[in-house]
């Protein structure tokens, strides 16, 4: 499932490939799909990562919204071939690009607002303690936590567990345990984590995949995610798998507390 550092890899590509080109059509190979009105003429004047979301900015007021999902990928080709689980085709001058999808459930629609994010935004102008307040008392635990949209966004299961691995806190330790220290060096290691990631396209463990469709080289940067048995890089303990709310949470038993 796309994260923050593979919605932003699309959304940095695309700012370079599309921005300031016209739409020429836009077509719906999948019926699931809502009618998007007619872009033709409109202009792409910025693309930009809010949330989860790509965010394509038409002129006239206009925002062409993208939701990838579990395995929506965006899809830059010269040829106008379709590729195979392709459900929209946005046609630019010299340009297609393609939403590919196999599961089909990303979604595409236009919208006359930017979206608002409803949780915090890691880069930018965030505010610790403002995240302290709102939840520093709950009793969730803090990987899932970590993990929700409404308190901080574009964190999903792969780089909740590396966050949590470097910064030696125990995924299913409660928020409210965490001193102020841990705080700090959990958004610390946050910004870290996912600011490399970034810088190398992506994490592709499956079918991960950038704009041109190439994989992220981030999968070789990763310490605990999908390394149950191996020895921890910091400590040599073999990492454990739990399941936490259905999904597997990698962690090393010997630095996490
Ligand atoms: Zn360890």
């Amino acid at each position: 499932m796309p994260e923050l550092p593979e919605v932003e890899t699309l959304c940095r590509q695309l700012q370079r490939e599309i921005s300031g080109k016209k739409i020429i059509k836009t077509r719906i190979f999948d019926k699931k799909l809502s009618p998007l009105g007619n872009l033709r003429g409109k202009t792409v004047m910025n693309v930009r990562r809010c949330g989860k979301i790509v965010n394509i900015e038409l002129d006239g007021g206009y925002y062409l919204l993208i939701h990838l999902r579990m395995t929506g990928r965006l899809l830059d080709q010269t040829e106008p071939a379709v590729p195979r689980y392709a459900r929209w085709q946005m046609s630019l001058e010299g340009k297609e690009v393609f939403l590919v999808d196999p599961r089909r459930f990303a979604t595409v629609r236009v919208a006359r607002k930017c979206p608002e994010n409803t949780g915090a935004e890691i880069f930018g102008d965030f505010d610790l303690q403002e995240l302290v307040q709102r939840h520093g008392c709950r009793k969730i635990k803090i990987k899932t936590l970590l993990m929700d949209q409404n308190a901080i966004c574009g964190i999903g299961n792969i780089y909740a567990c590396e966050i949590l691995h470097r910064c030696g806190i125990h995924p299913e330790k409660e928020a409210s345990r965490l001193t102020n220290a841990q705080w700090q060096e959990m958004i610390r290691q946050a910004k870290s984590v996912l600011k490399k990631a970034i810088a190398r396209r992506g994490t592709s463990i499956s079918d991960w995949r950038d704009l041109y469709g190439r994989k992220g080289d981030n999968q070789h940067e990763l310490t605990v995610y999908g390394k149950a048995g191996s020895p921890c890089p910091f400590c040599g303990s073999p990492v454990r798998r739990i399941k936490q709310s259905g999904r597997g949470t990698y962690f090393c038993p010997t630095c996490q507390k």
